[in-house]
Parts: structure tokens; C-alpha cells; sequence
């Protein structure tokens, strides 16, 4: 395994380059902020019509399981991060054994397997949904009698945004569920009925230091992230949990570079009755996460800017709040409304420049300034 804090990896000054595998909106806005700090960016997907291609000259269009492109890629650049965490296991073997991968493939092998996940969670009391293995129907059935129902069932892998889950009512829909997800290996997931769901940026640089942002909460509306809030109105202890479960997992994994964390909120009773907050970790992003887009607005340093900091070994910048925001994504035709959006004040566009719009694709984004405040309703 190759260990990220060893320093053995020179500082990237600027006027050096970062690999970026991927090219959509989080590709594109790493390399922004790129720029910014006199970094190039260069990208590697397969499709050439990524909107990360747009904003930098250097690009490969290839297959990620293309060697010899992958070498040339791991030879031009000085480290190279992803936008997203299916990065096959190969590929980050590949450019780890040529050039620096940061986050490490340890973090990507991690995230993206639930079962793996959720196990390295519960390996530290990181409290979680009630979870089981499953391979087989009679896993299944098993399982279901053991968390109850309703629970979901998901793909250990290359699931997003509800893709690859079936949500199971009674004992009688296992089977059904157990076909319609091709009888892949899974996990069944007891539901959670939580209050909120909030999530964590937070980042390491290369000597182990740590930055943290402000928990947001966050709404989804058919899987989607439809909106974020900061601050998430979390009790302090609850928010002190977060940070703390978000510190083991930096130094466990050992993480370099932007990690995000996902939260369900549940309110608890105890004999007392009166009702406190608990977490359980859902999921974590290895990247920049779309629940952070708003501290390129509120922040001295973006959740990207800090992602380049981190790779390139520069020290961290200040995720200080300067006000309380909502995050809204554009979804499809509602980039449309960009002229509207422009024009009002205390409203920061951000679009990503994509040429196709589709139902539910994200566009863009806008981060509204909350002078006043958040109030019930920003939070619904
Ligand atoms: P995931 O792909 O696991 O992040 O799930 C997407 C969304 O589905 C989450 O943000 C939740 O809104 C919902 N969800 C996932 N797992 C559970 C669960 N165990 N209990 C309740 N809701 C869930």
C-alpha cells in the first residue's frame, strides 16, 4: 500500500499540473480553481463532450482501462485525483505504481463498496443503519428476518443517486427485489427514519492537518440533491460527532485531499423524554461533493480550492463561514432560468456549460446569501 503522508512527494508548485479523472461538473470546477492558484489542470475522460474539457487545454478522450493512455496521462501531470469514486480498481492501481493518487486507492477500494463501507464503519463504532451481507436469495431472506422491514436493498456497487436499490416492504418482495437488482451482490439496509439529513466537507493536507466546513442540510427529491443549508441547525454535540467521525476516517484511510460524509439524523428519547440528536453515516464521498458547492460563495477557500491545496501538498486555506447561504441545484430546464437567476440580487450563479439538457440533469447551481438568516422556510 502506498502511504500518502510519507512526503516523498514534492510540493506541486504553481505553473505544475494536476491529472483529473473525470470530466463533468466537480472536474471542471477542480480545475478552476486550478487556475486560480496558477495550477494547470488536465483531464482524462472517455467522453469528448465533457464540460470539464472547456476550461483547460490539456486533455486525453480515452477508455479508463486504456494502458497506454493512462501512461502518457500518469506522465504529464503531477498527481492525479478523480471527480468520481468509481474509478475502476485497476486504473488506480495502475497510475498509483506510476504517479502520485491522491485521494489513495485504499479510499476509492472503500467507498465504493457498500459492504466494504459499512464494515469499516462499524470496525470503529461509526454508528450506521443496521446492515447484511447478501449473495444469495437465502441471504436475503435471512437478512430481512434478522433487520425487519421496511429495509432497502442495494448494490454493493455503482450505485448512485437511488440507482441500483430497491426499497422492500414485506418479506414477500425479497425475491422480487433480489431479481430486479440482477441477484448482484448487495447489502440489505434497514430504513432509517430520520429526521434530517445533513453531510461533512472536510479535507487532510499531505502533514496530516485538517480543515472542516460547516455541516449542511440536505434535501433530496427523487434521489437527487435538490438543495442544501448551512448551517444544518445540529445540536453541538451532535455536530462535535461529526468532526470526530470524520477525524478517524481522515487518519485511517489516510486521506489526502477533500472527503465529504453523509448523515441521517435520528432523534432519539431517552427515559427522560426529552428527544436528543444521534448520526449514522450513510456514506462517503471520496471528493468534492455537490452538498459543498456553496463555500465557493460563503468561504475564503471553496471546498475545490482546497481539494488542489491538498493534493499539491499546500497548506490548507480557511473554511471560515462568512454567512449563512442555501445551495439550490438547476436541474435540467430550470438552467433556462439563468437570466432570472442573474438578475437577483444575493444570488450567485454557477453553470457547468453543458451542451444536452436532460430531465433531472444537473446544469448548474445558484448559492443564495441568507443575510437574515435561515429560517423554516429556506429549510424546507
Ligand atoms: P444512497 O445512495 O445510499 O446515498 O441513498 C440515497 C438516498 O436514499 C439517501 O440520501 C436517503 O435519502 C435514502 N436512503 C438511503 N438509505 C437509506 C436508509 N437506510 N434509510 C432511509 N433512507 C435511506
Amino acid at each position: 500500500m502506498t502511504h500518502e503522508n510519507d512526503k516523498t512527494v514534492a510540493t506541486v508548485p504553481p505553473g505544475g499540473t494536476i491529472g483529473i479523472l473525470g470530466g463533468g461538473q466537480l472536474g471542471r470546477m477542480i480545475a478552476l480553481s486550478a487556475a486560480r492558484l496558477g495550477i494547470n489542470a488536465h483531464i482524462y475522460c472517455p467522453d469528448p463532450n465533457s464540460p470539464a474539457f472547456d476550461v483547460t487545454p490539456r486533455k486525453t478522450v480515452a477508455a479508463y482501462d486504456d494502458l497506454a493512455a493512462l501512461s502518457d496521462f500518469a506522465g504529464a501531470v503531477d498527481v492525479v485525483t478523480f471527480e468520481f469514486e468509481n474509478v475502476p480498481a485497476e486504473t488506480a492501481e495502475f497510475l498509483s505504481a506510476r504517479t502520485c493518487l491522491r485521494p489513495n486507492a485504499l479510499s476509492l477500494a472503500v467507498a465504493q463498496d457498500r459492504l466494504r463501507e459499512k464494515t469499516f464503519f462499524r470496525d470503529r463504532a461509526i454508528a450506521t443503519a443496521p446492515f447484511a451481507d447478501v449473495s444469495s436469495e437465502t441471504d436475503l431472506l435471512e437478512a430481512v428476518d434478522a433487520i425487519g422491514t421496511p429495509a432497502i436493498l442495494k448494490t454493493r456497487r455503482l450505485g448512485y443517486d437511488g440507482k441500483g436499490q430497491r426499497r422492500i416492504e414485506t418479506r414477500q418482495q425479497a425475491a422480487d427485489a433480489w431479481q430486479a437488482l440482477k441477484r448482484q451482490p448487495c447489502i440489505l439496509e434497514g430504513l432509517v427514519n430520520f429526521t434530517s439529513e445533513v453531510s461533512l466537507v472536510l479535507a487532510r493536507g499531505v502533514n496530516g492537518e485538517t480543515a472542516f466546513y460547516d455541516l449542511a442540510e440536505n434535501r433530496h427529491e427523487n434521489h437527487i440533491l435538490r438543495r442544501s443549508v448551512v448551517p444544518a441547525g445540529l445540536a453541538s454535540d451532535c455536530t462535535r460527532r461529526a468532526r470526530e467521525i470524520g477525524e478517524t476516517l481522515l487518519a485511517d484511510l489516510d486521506y489526502i485531499g477533500v472527503l465529504a460524509i453523509e448523515f441521517f439524523v435520528v432523534e432519539t428519547r431517552s427515559g427522560s423524554d426529552i428527544p436528543s440528536q444521534k448520526l449514522l453515516v450513510n456514506e462517503i464521498a471520496p471528493r468534492v461533493h455537490n452538498s459543498g458547492h456553496w463555500t465557493e460563495a460563503a468561504c475564503p477557500t471553496s471546498q475545490f480550492e482546497q481539494h488542489v491545496r491538498a493534493i499539491c501538498g499546500w497548506p490548507l486555506g480557511s473554511s471560515e463561514r462568512y454567512f449563512d447561504v442555501r445551495m439550490s441545484n438547476l436541474l435540467g430546464a430550470e438552467a433556462d432560468g439563468w437570466a432570472d437567476v442573474a438578475a437577483q440580487a444575493d444570488c450567485i450563479p454557477h453553470l457547468y456549460g453543458k451542451s444536452e439538457t436532460r430531465d433531472g440533469r444537473k446544469m448548474g447551481h445558484i448559492t443564495q446569501i441568507l443575510r437574515n438568516g435561515v429560517d423554516i422556510v429556506e429549510r424546507n
